[in-house]
Parts: C-alpha cells; structure tokens; sequence
C-alpha cells in the first residue's frame, strides 16, 4: 500500500536533479543522494525555471553577464536576454508554491537560474575569452530569496554532505511546523 504523503513538508527541487530531461542540452543531473536520500521525509515539487519560462528543450545554453548595477540572462552567443521572461515565469511559480505552503527548496548548483551562491557571472567583453569574474545565485534564487527570504535553500551540491543533508532537513521541518 502507498504511504500517505500529505503530511509530509512541501520541498521545491530543480527538475533535473530527479532525472527529468530538461537541462539546455537535453540531459538530466539526476541526484539520488538528495532524491533517494530524501524522500521518505518530504513531498517533492519539481520544478526547472526555464521551462516554465517558456524555453525549449534542448535549448542554447546561457550565463549572466553583468549590465550596468545588475545581471543579464543572456545566451551564449549574445542574441537574446531572457532576464526578464526567467523572472516573470519565476515569480509566478514561486508565488503559487509560496502559497501552498513551500517549506524549502533544494536547486542544481552553478545553474544561471538555480545555482545556489555559486553560479559564474562571466565577463564576455573579449568574446574569445570570456572569464569568470565572480559569483552569485541563480536567477530564479534570487527570486526565490527576495520573495521568500524564510524559506531554507540548499545546492544538491552541498547535501552531499551528511551533516548538511540532516541540517536541511530539520530547517525544512521547522519551516513546515511554524505554518501548522
Ligand atoms: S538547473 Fe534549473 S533551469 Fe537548469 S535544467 Fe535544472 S531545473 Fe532547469
């Protein structure tokens, strides 16, 4: 018989990391040790942010590029700026899980839209040669910061981490409870 998971937290996670096959190249980064590990513990939602915003997979791949005080979302050969399609899409999303009462959500690392502190911002200004010149979150991130700033976020990359895996969870469960 199935167990009831209705009792269990909400937790947003980035498509790929379960292995759907929406990465910009057609490929998945499916992620047992945060799929598997945890999902006797929590309700899985998966989401990836730029096909909510409407991208084809696959799809040209993308990086931020610094503009003035803020990041673009632009692909790699300079011809469009999905900035602001990302961000609306996220806000829409972000809002309805918001809503049903999203108590953490676990992204794919390094992503444009769902890296977690350590995605590349690039400098292209000698297209031959672009360099990394910092890092940052995601887009979708930072949405997901701004709009809820209470909600426990974690890259698949540091629940590899037993310690961190057990920390995640227990700020995911307080999160759930405060909202009982
Ligand atoms: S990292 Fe995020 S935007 Fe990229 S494929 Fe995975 S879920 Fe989609």
């Amino acid at each position: 018989m199935k167990a009831d998971t209705s009792t269990l937290p909400l937790v947003g996670i980035s498509a790929c990391l379960v292995g759907e096959r929406v990465r910009y190249n057609g490929a998945h980064k499916y992620a047992p040790h945060v799929f598997d590990a945890l999902s006797n513990d929590v309700r899985w939602e998966n989401i990836c942010p730029e096909v909510a915003a409407g991208l084809p997979v696959p799809r040209p791949a993308m990086w931020l590029l610094p503009a003035g005080d803020e990041l673009r979302l632009w692909t790699h050969d300079g011809t469009i700026d999905h900035t602001q399609s990302l961000i609306d899409a996220a806000e829409r999303t972000i809002q309805d899980l918001l809503a049903r009462g999203m108590a953490g959500f676990v992204a794919k690392a390094r992503s444009p839209s769902c890296g977690v502190g350590d995605t590349p911002i690039m400098d292209c200004t000698e297209p031959s040669r672009p360099e990394v010149i910092g890092h940052t979150s995601g887009l979708f991130v930072q949405t997901l910061q701004r709009l809820g700033p209470e909600i426990p976020i974690a890259s698949d990359e540091a629940l590899h981490d037993p310690i961190q895996r057990t920390r995640f969870l227990e700020q995911v469960r307080r999160r759930f409870e405060s909202q009982a």
